[in-house]
């Protein structure tokens, strides 16, 4: 079949490449699909696991539901191969410079087999870099990560339900979360781990609701080999059998890249974009956990897709410029 190959504007800077992803989880492997359909010359660069690692299998995802984490994005890769202005590279992008002259991004990263740093020229960056969870530092939470200790309702509650479930937190996130997993089973218990922080009128209605609230504190989690939980043992009172805990971890960037280049940072530590992608510094775009938005594969995948629609658009224009 004959393949049609972007033409080269003169007004155009000579770069290596028309966009970088960096990052090849679903957010970016979805918006480097849709960027090699269109024909763009696009290297993913990716360096790490993706953040669901832990997990036996991705959750909610439409035609997906329930595929390991790896074989999803394995699928993923291996449909790019389809598309010959596409390359994968394992590295990690270390930096990203405005060449203001040349008009175009210079990257710096390093080969995960190791060998000495590499760069490469784009037009334009996708960030899609993902996020890092920080758990409570209690013996047996990050062991259980992802099967016995698990961040999403949404994601794990099917599985889950009619359990013995507990809810980690205090205050309004360890209220709110409870609530929302007392839809999944009947038992369902709040650990906060100290001082509860909640009011007389939550209390109130966590009692209509039938949780209970446990405030001492959390020794240790104790599971089964296979990642399932067992008990939370406490520095006083009797342990409690429990099938899953939930909880909101804390979160960081797993990336500086978006601060580093001056990008709008939100209080929650989240990368500001506009609808589309585009984050406050131009040709910078970011998509995934990256950003506010809810954080599920499939709208991480959707949220590549966009913002590489965007891209594309933006280069279009570019291009066309006389
Ligand atoms: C335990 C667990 C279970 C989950 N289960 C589900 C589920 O069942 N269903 C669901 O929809 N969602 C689930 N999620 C959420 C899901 O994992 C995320 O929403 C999804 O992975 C986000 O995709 P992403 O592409 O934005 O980021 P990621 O998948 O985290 O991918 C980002 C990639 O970028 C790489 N990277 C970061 N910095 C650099 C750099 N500088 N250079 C190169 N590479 C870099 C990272 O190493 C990583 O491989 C789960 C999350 C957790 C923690």
């Amino acid at each position: 079949m004959p393949r049609i190959r972007p033409t080269r504007r003169r007004h155009l800077p000579a770069t290596d490449f028309d966009a970088v992803i960096v990052g090849g989880g679903s957010a970016g492997l979805s918006a480097a699909l849709t960027l090699g359909r269109c024909c763009r010359r696009v290297l993913v660069c990716s360096s790490g696991p993706p953040r669901n690692a832990p997990s036996p299998g991705v959750h909610s995802f439409f035609t997906r539901d329930g595929t390991k984490p790896a074989e999803l994005l394995r699928l993923g890769r291996q449909q790019l191969a389809a598309y010959p202005t596409v390359s994968l590279r394992e590295a990690l992008v270390t930096a990203i410079v405005w060449e203001p002259e040349e008009q175009y991004f210079t990257l710096t990263m390093t080969p995960d087999r190791g060998g000495p740093p590499l760069t490469c020229t784009t037009r334009k960056v996708l960030l899609a870099t993902g996020v890092a969870d920080d758990l409570p530092p209690i013996d047996g939470m990050r062991e259980l990560w992802g099967r016995g200790v698990l961040h999403c309702p949404y994601c794990h509650g099917w599985e889950v339900q009619g359990q013995r479930l507990a809810v980690y937190g205090r205050g309004k996130t360890g209220w709110g979360l409870v609530q929302l997993v007392s839809r999944w089973s009947r038992d369902v218990v709040l650990c906060t781990d100290g001082p509860a922080g909640i009011t007389e009128h939550g209390r109130q209605r966590l009692r209509r609701l039938g949780i209970a609230v446990r405030e001492e504190k959390i020794v240790r989690l104790e599971g089964r080999r296979d990642g399932q939980l067992r008990h939370i043992v406490f520095a006083s009172g009797e342990p409690l059998e429990r099938d899953a805990v939930f909880l909101h971890a804390e979160q960081r960037q797993r990336s500086l890249l978006a601060q580093e280049a001056n990008c709008r940072i939100l209080k929650s530590g989240a990368v500001w974009t506009d609808k589309r992608g585009q984050t406050s510094q131009k040709g910078i775009y970011a998509a995934g956990d990256t950003t506010p938005a809810p954080q599920q594969a499939i709208i991480a995948a959707a949220e590549g897709s966009l913002a590489a629609i965007a891209l594309n658009e933006a280069l279009t224009r570019e291009d066309c410029r006389g």
